[in-house]
């Protein structure tokens, strides 16, 4: 019995064509897809010599006759697809016939499987494209692959490939993908010496996330959805037809696992999008989720994502690229606004705020440097007249939340490990000593389950630490506010929305401000004159290299003026050009915000402090300012309760 069918040329002729056997980890990937495809529930890759010398991928799915065993490895055989039509809604993650055949050409194979409707199985042996042998053999059920030697007839392409241990992070990493998109199936990797991944079917992706990353990136992610958006076609213009036909509605479902404000990453490499459990590469959703941080992240810095995303099979189309992990979706700007809007509302929605004491973890990547530079001098000239301070201002400026001078000791104090990204994961993973991946699933939500929860609006603040951070009270905890940045994130919106709306005013200056200004100071300030007026900041020339400036916006001290232009010129010194003029507006916000907010070390009486936790009570976004720092410390009840020995 077969089922595996050649395509017929010109359905062949319409497949994304290309090479996919580029290194071991794209082997890996082409078979663990088999194994989905095929139903398989337990899913086992070993691997030697970072996959050079052997991947052996076996399952326990379906299996194949011994008619489609040899099928199998004829160019565009297939039993996903039949005709050009099926290409329009693929629902399985192969479709092009090209993996075995291409995978055989360049490395010596075996395959064994069988079939449920057959006796025995069979073993075919396959060395450069050439078959060796063909038998019939006992085999339990499912298929095992076998691929060694890969590249073993093209040299060239073998010295084209990374150290053993480099190979063997890309499989690491596209195994912990494919477990991660599939929480009911297990998954194991191994090599010769290590057991690098191991996990048992779990419900859902929050167990599977806890089994594979652990529980301290759990800890670091906020769950977004599920949620669905339906997609409606226009009626037609003459009125009729309200009906809907499957071809015309579309639901599209969301989940996920989005980072917490206070994690910033450099770069995109831990923002992850699965379409239908494939994981794809796809610049609209960076985008989208780019879009969903905007004024949460600072410029420049990135979040973790794992992003899954259901659709039907006919809204996405996934002959693009022979590797099929980039996607064409049909209605794009849909896909966008959904996934934007759904992580912005998980985002605003949990109002994360940090627990107390802080974990050090969520802060190994500083933001951007030369805004905590500004917000560090401001700092310690705020602190200067009260020279007392220095104690706390020094904790407070060594940028680190977790130093702040606290006493209070957590009662689970968190190991101080880095926050572990995807890729540091799946390298961990196969170096020694292991994650206890194996261990049983406990509860993922673990003893240290964030508070999470709006700002509460019965907040009573009780006093100052120091005239420098708001100490206050409710039924749920003591809190912490850290009174420049809560003031700041206020400013911030508040600036953003004037300019917006074209409102931001200038407040005249008794004098006007005199600037002299380096050349490249004089580039920039000519890019960025307009917006700078748009910001209240009403500037002339005065000289070849100079600029009188005659207003600034409200509530910035005269004498912070020339620092705050010559700060906003500096720190776009580099990147004018590159910046988006969202970007740009972004950035003078937060520094007039930060120059114009209530600084450290200023003694507020009741009415300014109720004033303040009200105003940050009702910003979008209160737990981070618009750098990246927190603003807001939690000491729940529950904790408070555990230090005292009272639970
Ligand atoms: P494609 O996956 O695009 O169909 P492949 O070359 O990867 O092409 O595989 C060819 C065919 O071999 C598949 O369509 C499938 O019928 C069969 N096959 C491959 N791997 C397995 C497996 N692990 N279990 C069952 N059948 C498989
Ligand atoms: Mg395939």
């Amino acid at each position: 019995m077969s089922i595996i069918r050649i395509l017929s040329e010109a359905v062949a002729n319409k497949i994304a064509a290309g090479e996919v056997v580029e290194r071991p980890s794209s082997v890996v990937k082409e078979l663990i897809e088999n194994s989905i495809d095929a139903g398989a529930r337990r899913i086992e890759v070993s691997v030697e010599a970072g996959g050079k010398r052997l991947i052996r991928v076996t399952d326990d799915g379906c299996g194949m006759s011994r008619d489609d065993a040899l099928l199998a490895f004829e160019r565009h055989a297939t039993s996903k697809i039949q005709s050009a039509e099926d290409l329009v809604a693929i629902s399985s993650l192969g479709f092009r016939g090209e993996a075995l055949p291409s995978i055989a050409a360049v490395a010596r194979v075996v395959l064994e499987t069988r079939h449920a409707s057959e006796p025995s199985g069979t073993r075919v042996e396959i060395a450069g494209g050439r078959l060796r042998d063909v038998k019939e053999m006992a085999w339990a059920g499912g298929t095992s692959l076998e691929v060694r030697d890969l590249f073993f007839n093209t040299p060239a392409r073998r010295k084209f490939l990374k150290s053993e241990s480099t190979e063997l992070g890309h499989i690491a990493t596209l195994a912990t993908h494919y477990a991660l998109a599939h929480p009911e199936k297990s998954f194991r990797l191994s090599s010769l010496t290590n057991e690098i991944l191991s996990v048992a079917p779990v419900s859902g992706y929050r167990e599977r996330v806890y089994q594979v990353l652990g529980g301290q990136l759990l800890d670091q992610l906020i769950e977004i959805g599920p949620v669905e958006r339906r997609i409606l076609q226009p009626l037609p213009a003459d009125g009729s037809a309200g009906d809907e036909t499957e071809e015309e509605a579309a639901t599209l479902r969301l989940s996920g696992f989005v980072s917490r404000p206070e994690v910033q990453r450099l770069n995109r490499n831990n923002i992850y999008f699965f379409v239908n459990r494939r994981l794809v590469r796809d610049r609209l959703i960076l985008h989208a989720i780019a879009e969903a941080y905007r004024n949460i992240l600072p410029s420049g810095t990135f979040p973790v994502a794992l992003i899954f995303l259901e659709t039907p099979t006919w809204q996405v189309d996934v002959n693009v690229h022979p590797s099929k992990t980039e996607v064409r979706f049909r209605h794009s700007s849909f896909v966008h606004d959904f996934m934007r809007d759904a992580i912005r509302q998980g985002l605003v929605a949990s109002r994360p705020i940090a627990a107390f004491p802080l974990s050090r973890a969520g802060r190994t990547e500083v933001a951007d440097e030369e805004e905590v530079a500004t917000e560090e001098r401001l700092e310690k000239e705020a602190l200067k007249p009260a020279s007392h301070a220095l104690p706390e201002a020094r904790a407070r400026t060594a940028r680190t939340a977790a130093s702040l001078n606290f006493e209070l000791t957590p009662p689970q104090p968190r190991p101080e490990t880095g926050f572990l990204s995807l890729e540091a994961a799946a390298v961990s993973l196969y170096a020694p000593p292991l994650l206890p991946q194996n261990a049983a699933v406990k509860s993922p939500a673990g003893p240290h389950a964030r508070g999470t929860g709006e700002l509460p609006e019965d907040l009573e603040p009780l006093g100052q630490v120091r005239e420098s951070f708001i100490v206050a009270a409710n039924s749920l905890g003591l809190w912490l506010i850290d009174q420049h940045v809560a003031h700041e994130r206020i400013l911030f919106e508040r600036h953003v929305r004037m300019r917006q709306e074209r409102k931001v005013e200038g407040q005249r200056l008794l004098l006007p401000v005199i600037l002299e200004l380096k050349p490249d100071q004089l580039a920039v300030y000519r890019e960025i004159a307009e917006e700078l007026a748009a910001n209240g900041f009403e500037v002339e020339p005065f000289g070849q290299r100079t600029l009188a400036v005659k207003t600034a916006p409200a509530d910035i001290p005269a004498a912070d003026t020339e620092r705050l232009l010559v700060e906003i010129l500096d720190s776009l010194r580099r990147e004018a050009r590159a910046l988006s003029i969202e970007d740009l507006r972004t950035k003078i916000a937060a520094s007039v915000a930060c120059h114009a907010a209530i600084k450290v070390n200023t003694p507020l009486d009741r009415g300014k402090m109720e004033w303040l936790l009200r105003e940050l009570g009702r910003t979008v976004c209160p737990m981070t300012c618009p750098h990246g720092r927190p603003i807001v410390l939690k000491y729940s009840l529950e904790e408070i309760q555990k230090a005292f020995k009272r639970t």
